[in-house]
């Protein structure tokens, strides 16, 4: 089959690798549509800390089952699945206690298995048993589906944080992941919604996603912007989806007194100066959310199924595999919002 295999840092290379064989238990999957994640390329620029050598990367998938062992019962060839990234085992005091995302043995997919930028996948007997495989609903296509996956963090982010119908929430960072907290706190009942960044292209483009302010942090006074439209208050949550998209703001000093700041994706380490003092005298909380479990996944494929979120309109540019370096250096340079290899 051919596929897009990564060798070592910066070693991308679409060339053919032998098909998976499923075992009694497991199923291979036809791709047909997978997106780049910033993941992807932090992963092709610099390794990951879970990744083996040659590995196919992709973990925003969709596909077909192609082939089924024969233990498998409740799949069968021709299913539309969804899969998700990090693979709980279960068994461990963390998934016990059902925080799966904290899995002490965590499987992720194009770290420790192969994922789908690549014709075939296989999907190993645990990926089964632990509920990550997800049958798509009718109404949803393949580019939709795999956005499930980066939806599911998104969820979990907001779970994290205790968001609550009611609550204002301030997002820096208005790419992809950006866009999906403000339109998932919309739907949540957010009483306000602030997207900041500096890059004034990407702050247009999420403005679909009917935030009540945008805030350009080089232009504009981002606790003025706030407290104005939000009663003199502060948020009651702020989310760093891309600390680098606000630098020289601290999220600790936006948010209100019992407020959360959540860690959601990479933050500048000067960010985080003069947190102990924000968190003790105004009562504030500091949280981090990592991946999602592989409930949050299926409530993602229901928020797209339901329309809450538009899948559609996060596809900026569709690559076929032969162009997975150009798709690669696209999200780098942040362009549009996703980019999705379609088979
Ligand atoms: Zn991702
Ligand atoms: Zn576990």
């Amino acid at each position: 089959m051919k596929a897009a295999v990564l060798k070592g840092i910066e070693n991308l290379d679409y060339c053919d690798f032998p098909a998976p064989v499923p075992g009694k238990n497991d199923m291979v999957i036809k791709i047909r549509a997978c997106s780049v994640c910033g993941t992807d390329v932090k992963t092709y620029r610099h390794g990951h800390r879970f990744i083996r050598y040659p590995r196919i990367l992709g973990h925003e998938l969709a596909g077909e089952v192609a082939e089924t062992g024969s233990g498998v019962k409740s799949f069968s060839a021709g299913d539309r699945v969804q899969v998700a990234a990090a693979i709980p085992c279960g068994k461990c005091f963390s998934c016990v206690k059902n925080i799966e995302t904290m899995c002490e043995n965590l499987q992720v997919v194009s770290c420790h298995y192969h994922g789908g930028f690549a014709e075939y996948m296989l999907v190993p007997e645990f990926f089964i048993s632990s509920g990550c495989v997800n049958k798509i609903p009718e109404n949803l296509s393949w580019e939709e589906a795999a956005l499930a996956e980066p939806l599911a963090c998104v969820i979990n982010g907001l779970e994290r944080s205790s968001f609550r119908e009611g609550e204002s929430i301030l997002i820096i960072g208005s790419g992809p992941m950006g866009c999906f907290h403000s339109q998932m706190s919309v739907q949540m009942g957010a009483e306000k919604v602030f997207i900041c960044d500096t890059d004034v292209e990407r702050l247009r483009t999420a403005g679909f996603t009917k935030a009540s302010a945008y805030i350009n942090p080089c232009t504009e006074n981002a606790e003025q912007v706030i407290r104005e439209s939000n009663s003199g208050r502060l948020a009651d949550h702020v989310m760093v989806v891309s600390g680098s998209a606000a630098p020289g703001i601290r999220p600790l000093e936006l948010v209100a007194p019992r407020g959360t700041v959540n860690l959601f994706g990479g933050y500048k380490e000067d960010q985080l100066e003069g947190s102990p003092e924000m968190i003790q005298h105004g009562e504030r909380r500091l949280v981090g959310s990592y991946g999602s479990s592989p409930g949050h996944n299926r409530q993602a494929l229901s928020a797209l199924s339901l329309g809450k979120i538009n899948g559609k309109d996060y596809i900026s540019r569709r690559f076929p595999l032969s162009g997975i370096m150009e798709a690669i250096y696209s999200t780098e340079k942040r362009q549009g919002l996703k980019n999705m290899i379609l088979f």
